[in-house]
């Protein structure tokens, strides 16, 4: 089978047109790919910097962990799934054994391992997942945008870990795949304004296609924004952190008002400090996070709100690749591009 690889601990992967197809144990199904998309832990893998370290992974593996496609075998333990199945793939590996997995909180598994990063990934043909990491799909949803299933979850659990968003206004610092997503969430759930902040562009203008207020964060001067349009309240009731760019924390934990919910979803790849007196003993806010998708809860609102179609994720599909041009696509993350997916043919 195809398969993007891998191999050694620098720059780059290797595309590899014959690759040993994966073997499947008795709790797992073996999947034919039928669509994947390319995520910001893909180009630090590429890149293999130090948040692509920070994983520990063992190479080489095959990459790729946002994905959906058929099962076509499944092992002799599986009763949940049948081939011809269409499903989608949770990248959380959960153990389901330890503390948390029996508390209900699988996604934060003491022995997770992550699709495509610990475990072999689906950019390839085909992908052996335990059939516990199997979200099935209806009939009629398209391959790409089940891929797009376990980003956009991100999103989701963010706004699920926010609460109330009724009549909130709402800051979110970085307007990629998963601010995007926020933006169209929080107006879903009943936030009455967003501000985006994104340097890109491109991705402001989609930022604004879904209803925010895009912003340069070069440019934005968010003390006059909050004293002319949020005064009322202090500040921005919820914010979210997407972009784990340099200095994103202390500005959002500045624009948001006292006792405001602050939800952090990107990965800052070193230490930051804040003003704890300030910000969280003093203005009392409430200062959470994220990592991955609550299972199933998080998947099942998601794929709600998408046939209900209050949730436009088709719209932040830029580019269509094959997986020969995966390289290029690494590339398109840097510039005008929102979602790009990779075709395994
Ligand atoms: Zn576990």
């Amino acid at each position: 089978m195809r398969a993007i690889v891998k191999t050694k601990p620098s720059a780059g992967v290797e595309f590899v047109e014959h690759y040993p197809e994966p073997e499947i144990d008795v709790d797992q199904v073996l999947v034919e790919v039928g669509a994947t998309s390319i995520c910001g832990t893909d180009a630090h893998l590429y890149a293999w910097d130090a948040s692509a370290q920070a994983f520990d992974p063992q190479l080489p593996f095959v990459m790729g962990h946002e994905c959906a496609g058929t099962v076509v075998r499944i092992g002799a333990n599986v009763r949940s799934l049948a081939v011809g199945d269409r499903v989608a793939a949770e990248s959380h590996i959960f153990c389901g054994a330890c503390y948390m997995c029996r508390i209900g909180n699988a996604h934060n598994c003491y022995n997770l391992k992550l699709l495509g990063v610990t475990r072999p990934g689906a950019f390839a043909n085909y992908v052996a997942l335990p059939a516990s990491v199997c979200f099935p799909l209806p009939p009629t949803l398209p391959f790409d945008i089940g891929a797009l299933f376990e980003p956009s979850g991100n999103a989701v659990h963010a706004v699920q870990r926010a609460g109330n968003l009724d009549g909130c206004s709402v800051l979110i610092t970085g307007a990629g795949p998963i601010g995007l997503v926020l933006i169209q969430l929080a107006f879903a759930m009943g936030a009455s304004s967003v501000v985006a902040l994104e340097p890109n562009p491109f991705r402001r203008g989609l930022a604004a296609k879904y209803g925010a207020r895009a912003l340069d964060p070069a440019k934005a001067d968010l003390d006059a924004i909050v004293r002319a349009d949020y005064a009322r309240h202090g500040g921005f009731d919820v914010g979210f952190e997407v972009s784990a760019a340099p200095g994103t924390h202390e500005q959002i934990l500045r624009a948001v008002r006292r006792e405001a919910i602050v939800v952090c979803i990107g990965l800052p790849n070193r230490a930051i400090s804040l003003d704890i007196s300030e910000f969280i003993a003093k203005k009392m806010i409430v200062l959470k996070g994220v990592f991955g998708r609550r299972i199933w809860e998080t998947w099942e609102i998601l794929l709600a709100l998408v046939e209900a179609k209050r949730l436009d994720l088709a719209g932040m599909i830029t580019h269509h690749l094959s997986i020969r041009e995966f390289e290029h696509g690494i590339a398109l993350l840097k510039s005008d591009s929102a979602k790009v997916i990779i075709s395994p043919n």
